[in-house]
């Protein structure tokens, strides 16, 4: 059975103490499933020693494809990992369509997250003009072998997947959980093949505490990604709950 996981994305947003209130409420959660936070870089130790001890777990939102040297302004899987980051999101869609990330560019920093033993968050989802013209499933499928073709089938299953339509981000359109469930159903065919079957999958796009028990119903949908509603921590929590 996939792990289930409900991962927050506070994206660039927080202030040292908006952070400091919001994670002394999330890291007293409990439950059957597992819970991180993607914080900005600055945060990482913030959060890192906000959450000790308890069952929260520290995501980077972002990280660099190479390993050391020059390259001004980017941050090394390993520089995470010495600030107790166990996670980073890769091939976020902001990061594809605002920051120009390619296929390429997306396997190889998850490539590099694995290297650093960190679990690899792999983001995927079609925009509006591509499910308008019947390419969502080819482009899911073509952003997810990229990445496969990079890291081999065989580190699949170290990964997390995300499906999010680029469409429902942070706009208030969430998809139908039938929607949701119908490109899990490809994912997860596509890492059956892999010999990844209990890869977890999770949904992300303007998930809600009132929208989030449908979604997280779904066979193939094993928690959520949240932008927006992981700012708040009782709407977070909400959340949580509906997927335990
Ligand atoms: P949203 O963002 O929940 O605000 O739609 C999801 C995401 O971008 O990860």
């Amino acid at each position: 059975m996939p792990a289930q996981w409900l991962i927050g994305n506070w994206k660039m947003n927080g202030s040292m103490d908006s952070n400091a209130a919001l994670l002394t409420e999330i890291r007293q959660v409990s439950g059957s499933a597992k819970m991180a936070v993607a914080v900005p870089h600055p945060y990482l130790s913030q959060a890192r020693d906000a959450l000790s001890g308890s069952e929260v777990q520290v995501s980077a939102q972002n990280l660099s494809a190479f390993e050391k040297g020059a390259y001004t302004g980017e941050v090394s899987a390993l520089m995470l990992c010495e600030f107790g980051v166990k996670l980073a999101l890769v091939g976020h869609s902001e990061r594809r369509h605002l920051f120009g990330e390619s296929d390429e560019v997306v396997a190889a920093k998850t490539i590099a997250a694995l290297n650093a033993r960190l679990t690899p968050v792999v983001c995927v989802g079609e925009t509006l003009t591509e499910r308008e013209a019947g390419n969502a499933k080819e482009v899911v499928l073509r952003q997810l072998n990229a990445v496969i073709d990079g890291i081999g089938a065989e580190r699949l299953s170290r990964c997390i997947l995300a499906y999010e339509p680029v469409w429902a981000i942070g706009t208030g359109k969430t998809a139908s959980p039938e929607q949701a469930q119908e490109v899990h159903g490809w994912l997860r065919e596509i890492a059956v093949q892999s010999g990844a079957a209990g890869v977890s999958i999770l949904y992300g796009g303007s998930v809600k505490a009132n929208n989030a028990a449908e979604m997280f119903a779904q066979p193939d949908v094993n928690g959520g990604l949240i932008g927006g509603a992981s700012l708040d921590a009782n709407e977070f929590i909400a959340i949580y709950q509906a997927l335990c």
